[in-house]
């Protein structure tokens, strides 16, 4: 019974490859029974009922679905407190408005994990533009080892006059490693070895129940992500989330909204539903993010190409990362994801000059949600080490499906062999 036209040679290694995977799935699935139980109770316990979901208009003052969904969120991400707003356009947004809640003139952010995400670099030192330079706040890293390991030494030399040690858990566009919980918990000792009293703050983008704790629970003080990505399960329409010590999450709503007002005020509209019916489904999301991770790391590694991770190796996020070889590569499994999206499958993705960027970048998508990622999508800079990030997956079959219609795109203008 075929759907979509495979070749045979194709068909008979992905089958290959769904034995390989197996026992990563099996595990898997483990991860979101378990996750999935902690955000079932975690709306038992926080009493969740109809009212909660209808939103409020004007000043949003008393919007009792708002707070709740905030405590469901501290529950489930192991936090004192939570801001979850739709008003966060993106991540970069709700990042933002904790560093700039966090920091005052004068204050040294040290990121401990080399150089921040691309889209994080402006806010921290463009010119005259209201970055956190213009406002008089220093910045300073401890670059990641030659193998992508963090320098727990030169950590321990450098954190002792930060106001904020600053950590990111995914590996955004480079193939380092990204941190497991575990790291990060050894990342957070080092600093605190040092200065018992900064904040540590943890980037949390695409990390979000992918393991059995946050970052929360090995000492990073305040956590930061998107609902477009891993926590909004593919329902949320918009939004970002900010969770960690109470006082500090309230400094940040100082930001947000007033000083003062803080999470008193802001309407809700018609997003509650969409969040709260997100974050309910983003074990599940996640989980089939996650197999497709997998799944495209086996079955392009039994191709001979390079994953990061491998597909039998430990994930803490819902990244993978092929190395395909050049640019006709790249273009072409990048054709081939689009024509497997459920939405604009008829596009063809071309390269384009992105800012920020020194050279093209090409990008699959095909998503319900505009530029959502926890649905399948794949970028790529034409540029060594000529790899493409992919991301998402609704569910798995369609996931499959979407790798798989990559891989055969590649076949057809031999550019793979099998
Ligand atoms: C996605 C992401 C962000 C935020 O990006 P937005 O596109 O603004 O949502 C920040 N850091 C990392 C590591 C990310 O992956």
């Amino acid at each position: 019974m075929a759907v979509f036209n495979f070749s045979p040679e194709l068909v008979e290694l992905s089958e290959k490859a769904m034995e390989m995977c197996r026992p990563r799935f099996a595990e898997l699935d483990r991860m979101a029974d378990f996750n999935g139980q902690r955000v079932l109770k975690a709306f038992i316990d926080n009493k969740i009922s109809d009212i909660h979901m209808k939103g409020t208009n004007g000043y949003g003052y008393g919007d009792d679905g708002r707070d709740k969904l905030d405590a469901v969120f501290a529950q489930i991400l192991g936090a004192e407190d939570a801001l979850v707003r739709h008003n966060f356009v993106n991540g970069t947004h709700a990042i933002t408005t904790a560093l700039f809640g966090l920091l005052r003139p004068g204050d040294l952010m040290l990121s401990v994990t080399g150089e921040p995400y691309d889209t994080i670099q402006g806010v921290i030192s463009g010119e005259r533009i209201g970055s956190l330079k213009d406002f008089g706040v220093k910045f300073d890293k401890v670059d990641l080892l030659p193998d992508g390991t963090p320098d727990y030494e030169g950590i321990k030399a450098r954190a002792g006059s930060c106001k904020m040690a600053y950590i990111q858990r995914s590996r955004g566009y480079s193939l380092r490693p990204s941190l497991t919980i575990e790291v990060i918990g050894k990342i957070c000792e080092s600093v605190r070895s040092v200065n018992p009293d900064c904040i540590i703050m943890t980037d949390n983008c695409y990390g979000e129940l992918v393991e059995e704790v946050e970052p929360t629970a090995v000492g990073s003080d305040i956590i930061v992500g998107s609902l477009i990505k891993n926590l909004g399960g593919g329902i949320a329409e918009t939004g970002g989330y900010i969770a960690g010590r109470k006082d500090l999450v309230e400094l940040c709503a100082y930001r947000l909204t007033t000083p003062g007002a803080g999470k008193e005020v802001g309407a809700s509209l018609n997003q509650l539903r969409g969040m709260y019916l997100g974050i309910f489904h983003a074990p599940e999301a996640v989980c089939a993010a996650l197999k497709t991770s997998v799944f495209a790391a086996a079955l392009f590694q039994l191709m001979g190409y390079e994953a990061f991770p491998k597909y039998d190796e430990k994930r803490t996020d819902i990244i993978a990362a092929l190395k395909l070889g050049g640019e006709k590569q790249l273009i072409a499994f990048c054709e081939g994801i689009q024509s497997g999206s459920p939405v604009d499958s008829f596009a063809t993705p071309e390269p384009w000059d992105m800012p920020g960027y020194d050279s093209q970048v090409i990008m699959a998508a095909g998503a319900f949600t505009m530029g959502a990622s926890i649905e399948l999508s794949a970028d790529a800079p034409l540029r060594e080490p000529y790899a493409v990030w992919l991301q998402g997956g609704l569910t798995f079959p369609t996931g499959k499906a979407g790798i798989m219609l990559a891989a055969q795109s590649m076949l057809d203008k031999g550019l793979a062999k099998i």
